[in-house]
């Protein structure tokens, strides 16, 4: 049996508000951060079915959450809390029934209180469910995309839990949606290799950045084949329509805008904000208000609905449920998965199923430190399996940290193209981690200027 024997946790922390990147209306200085953490295992005693390696092999699997700075030593801790749910488990025991393994990892009772599926403890358990993946990926010799692709439907819905889904989706209404975009799943699967996944470009658009190097980074973006670019607005509404301006005059009218005000708005005035930048034809306006606030979402939703701007949200949606009550009540018109926000692969596999059964496209959040790496895995999995289609779809992409990971993403005119290295793509360079590594890292010690 290939058995978990050693988690080891490391705060990582990049110094990004020193250039103010990242920056938006609610943030103004991230220093985005990585909970990271490593699962050792190891081959004891005879060699499984599943696994047939001769014991003494040792694999490893790496996962994190993503902050952005102080707090990482919370979800670090979080994830120091999950350990005896962990330790001396078995791969084996993962893969035959992810999804009961991921409902023994949320069930003990007293983590359960200071959750439940949310919050510091919830970003731990993501760290760690990821890190499980990218073990069972490794494993078995495949990139994450492509193993979970590999699954029957009733693999797939092995994979979720669906207590509190069940009012709006069974386990047998997931396999009836699987089945459906079963037969063209080898066709996707090879044109998703070929051509890779749309994407858009925030780098762009940072709320700290002065008029020139917008306008640079703009052009640059059209040069290199990019179609769909997003900006943050939201601190100040001249600021906003100088900003739209520049960046509609390197875009043109024919290319897609989406903007993001990071939840600064109250309801009412994400209305009037947004009813003034509509001249600038928005695709989408992203996390206007509250991420808690499913009505408030819908109002605005259908305050939007006829200036033909669709309202998106998710990167801080805290669980399945919230995705569930959002696509109910009508208050998302795309939705933003986020692989380290929800509970882990797990969580977001259920929220790919609800959402096509809804009928609302999925575009995931990514940025920060590895989220592009990881959630480009999970938007093609929604291609190749349960969306069947990338139609009105696009996975995020922000040109940063890339260097630090083993299997960074790779662009080419404006696509994710599919990883191939076996994982989840989430392991960093070990001498990026020792350089990083808060607060004695080499980078730590000299003074922010
Ligand atoms: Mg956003």
């Amino acid at each position: 049996m290939l058995r978990i024997t050693q988690l080891s946790i490391e705060d990582i922390r990049f110094p990004t508000s020193r250039e103010r990147d990242g920056s938006d209306a609610m943030n103004p200085d991230p220093d985005y951060s990585s909970a990271y953490m490593v699962l050792r295992a190891e081959v004891q005693g005879e060699p499984s079915v599943r696994f047939p390696f001769p014991a003494g092999t040792v694999f490893e699997g790496h996962g994190s959450a993503f902050t952005i700075g102080r707090g990482n030593e919370v979800v670090c801790a979080a994830i120091r809390a999950h350990e005896h749910l962990v330790l001396g488990q078995t791969l084996e025991d993962f893969a035959d029934n992810p999804g009961a393994f991921w409902r023994h990892l949320t069930q003990d009772s007293q983590l359960r209180w200071i959750g439940p599926d949310k919050g510091a403890i919830h970003l731990g358990l993501a760290a760690i469910v990821n890190a499980l993946w990218d073990l069972y990926a490794k494993v078995s010799g495949q990139p994450l995309w492509r193993l979970i692709s590999g699954f029957s439907p009733e693999e797939f819905v092995r994979c979720v839990d669906f207590r509190y889904l069940t009012d709006a989706l069974t386990p047998d209404e997931a396999v009836e949606l699987l089945r459906r975009q079963a037969p063209g799943k080898a066709e996707r699967q090879a044109r998703l290799e070929v051509e890779g996944y749309p994407a858009y470009t925030t780098s762009a658009g940072w709320l700290g950045y002065p008029d020139d190097k917008i306008r640079r980074l703009c052009r640059e973006a059209v040069a290199e084949g990019w179609t769909h670019l997003k900006v943050k607005v939201g601190r100040d509404l001249p600021d906003d329509r100088r900003r739209l301006q520049i960046i509609r005059e390197e875009l043109g009218w024919d290319r897609k805008l989406m903007i993001d005000a990071n939840q600064v708005w109250d309801v009412p005035q994400a209305i009037s904000w947004m009813t003034e930048l509509a001249p600038f034809r928005p695709w989408w306006i992203e996390e206007p208000t509250s991420p808690d606030d499913i009505l408030g979402h819908a109002a605005i939703a259908q305050a939007m609905a006829p200036l033909g701007i669709g309202v998106a949200t998710g990167e801080h949606g805290m669980n399945r449920i919230l995705f569930k009550q959002l696509l109910q009540a009508r208050a998302i018109s795309f939705c933003q998965i986020d692989s380290c926000r929800l509970g882990g692969v797990n969580e977001n596999l259920a929220v790919l199923l609800l959402a096509a059964k809804f009928g609302i496209p999925v575009c995931p959040h990514a940025g920060g430190v590895g989220l592009c790496e990881f959630v480009q895995h999970l938007a093609m999995i929604d291609y190749v399996v349960v969306s069947g289609s990338w139609e009105g779809r696009v996975c995020e992409f922000v040109d940063h940290l890339h260097e630090h990971f083993t299997d960074p993403c790779r662009i080419r005119r404006g696509r994710y193209l599919a990883p191939q290295q076996p994982g989840y793509s989430t392991e960093m360079k070990r001498a990026s981690r020792v350089k990083y590594q808060w607060p004695g890292g080499e980078v730590w010690q000299i003074p922010p200027a």
